[in-house]
C-alpha cells in the first residue's frame, strides 16, 4: 500500500491566478495569454536539474534566469533558455508557483493539442521534480491530485480528459513526464479526493 499522506486542500483564486497554499517564486518568463485567454488544457512535465538530481535549488534558478551556466556540463546544453511553469512538485511535495495560472508561461514549446498548435496559449503547465525512469513518489501524487481538484473547480471547463504529458503534446521531441509517471495511479487519487468530498 502506497503511504497516505493528508495534503489538505488547495484554493484557487480566479482574480489572482494563484494557488494556495504554495510558496510563490515569481518568474519574468511569462507574458499575456493572446486572444481570450481560456484555460482548456493543463500539461505535466517531469524535470530535473542536473538531470537525475534531486532536492537542489537549480529548477528554481532555472526557471528565475538565475543558473550558472557553468556549474554543470548539462547546463551548456540548456545556456540561455527562458522557460517557465505554472508550478512545480518538488519530491517533498512542495508546492512552487512561478506564474500566475491567468498568465502565459513558457513550457510546451512547439506543441499540438486536439488540432491547435502553441499549446503555451491556452495551457497550465504543471512540473514535477523527476525524471523519466525514476518513480514519482507518494507525496507528489497526493499534492498532484489535490492541485487538480483544485484548478478543476476553479476552472469547470478543465476536466481530466483536458489532461496530457508533455510527450503527447510534443511527440518524438519531448519524452517528459516519462513512463515512470503512473497515469491510472492519478486518475485513482483524483477520483479518490473527490468521492471524499462528496
Ligand atoms: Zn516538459
Amino acid at each position: 500500500m502506497p503511504e497516505v499522506i493528508m495534503t489538505g486542500d488547495f484554493t484557487v483564486n480566479p482574480e489572482t491566478g494563484l494557488i494556495n497554499p504554495a510558496r510563490l517564486c515569481p518568474s519574468p518568463n511569462r507574458d499575456a495569454r493572446p486572444g481570450v485567454g481560456a484555460l482548456e488544457l493543463i500539461i505535466l512535465h517531469g524535470i530535473s536539474l542536473p538531470p537525475g538530481q534531486f532536492g537542489g535549488p537549480e529548477i528554481e534558478a532555472f526557471f528565475l534566469n538565475e543558473l550558472d551556466w557553468g556549474a554543470h556540463p548539462y547546463f551548456v546544453e540548456i545556456r540561455g533558455m527562458e522557460v517557465s511553469a505554472h508550478l512545480l512538485i518538488r519530491r517533498d511535495g512542495d508546492l512552487v508557483q512561478f506564474v500566475p495560472f491567468n498568465e502565459r508561461a513558457w513550457h510546451a514549446g512547439q506543441s499540438h493539442f486536439r488540432g491547435r498548435s502553441r499549446c503555451n496559449d491556452f495551457s497550465i503547465g504543471i512540473e514535477l521534480e523527476g525524471e523519466d525512469e525514476t518513480n514519482y513518489n507518494d507525496r507528489q501524487y497526493n499534492v498532484l491530485s489535490a492541485v487538480l481538484k483544485a484548478l478543476m473547480v476553479t476552472y469547470p471547463q478543465l476536466t481530466m480528459r483536458e489532461l496530457a504529458g508533455h510527450s503527447d503534446v510534443a511527440p518524438g521531441r519531448k519524452s517528459d513526464p516519462g513512463p515512470a509517471f503512473d497515469w491510472l495511479r492519478l486518475y485513482d487519487a483524483v477520483e479518490e479526493s473527490r468521492e471524499k468530498k462528496d
